[in-house]
Parts: C-alpha cells; structure tokens; sequence
C-alpha cells in the first residue's frame, strides 16, 4: 500500500470503504507484545472476546496463536485470561524482540 500525502486523506480521517482493517497492519504501534503459553491455554477464549482488533487466531474452536501484524498491545486480552491460567503475559516489545 503506498502512502498518501496529507491532500489525499479523508477530512476527519474517516475510513471510506468498509472492510479495510485488514489492509493496514498496525502491529508496530506496540510497546507490549502478549506472550501466548500454549502449555497453560485452557481455551475458554475470553481473550478472543475481548480483544478489540480481532488479533486471537482461533482453529476449530480453539485458540492457536496471535496476530502480531494488527496486535496493538493493548493488554486487554492479558487481563482477561483468568488469573489462575494466566496464559498470556505482556512483555516489552523490544525484550520480545532481542528474545528471538
Ligand atoms: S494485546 Fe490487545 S490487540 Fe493484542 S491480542 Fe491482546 S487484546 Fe488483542
Ligand atoms: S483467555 Fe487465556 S486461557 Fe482463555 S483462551 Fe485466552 S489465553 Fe487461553
């Protein structure tokens, strides 16, 4: 996607085609990564719920990974994951990062 000159945007910033959320991956906006314990999961998938950008993959019913491409980091989903599982932890992004 090219970017666009401060002429070409909406006034308001508004988004003209439904549907595009896909398009813009605002992964890079976090300071937070979640860190998914498998091992711990319990699949109730109150993080899916919650989670405001639909970054909780899910397969059959059952949570598989997470979308690091649109995650913001926000913790919601962190927060929600029952306190005694606690299968998701938020880490700084570039612990993450220099963990790889
Ligand atoms: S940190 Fe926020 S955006 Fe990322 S997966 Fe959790 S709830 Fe979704
Ligand atoms: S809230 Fe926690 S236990 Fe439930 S599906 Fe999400 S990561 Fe797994």
């Amino acid at each position: 996607m090219s970017e666009r000159s401060w002429k070409e945007i909406p006034i308001g910033g508004i988004i003209e085609e439904a549907g595009n959320a896909d398009s813009y991956e605002t992964g890079s906006w976090r300071t937070y990564r979640p860190i998914w314990d498998a091992e711990k999961c319990i699949h109730c998938l109150a993080c899916w719920i919650a989670c405001p950008d639909s970054s909780i993959l899910l397969e059959d019913g059952k949570m598989v990974g997470i979308d690091y491409a649109h995650c913001k980091g926000c913790g919601i989903c962190a927060f929600e994951c029952p306190d005694k599982i606690s299968a998701l932890e938020m880490v700084l992004e570039t612990d993450a990062a220099a963990a790889k």
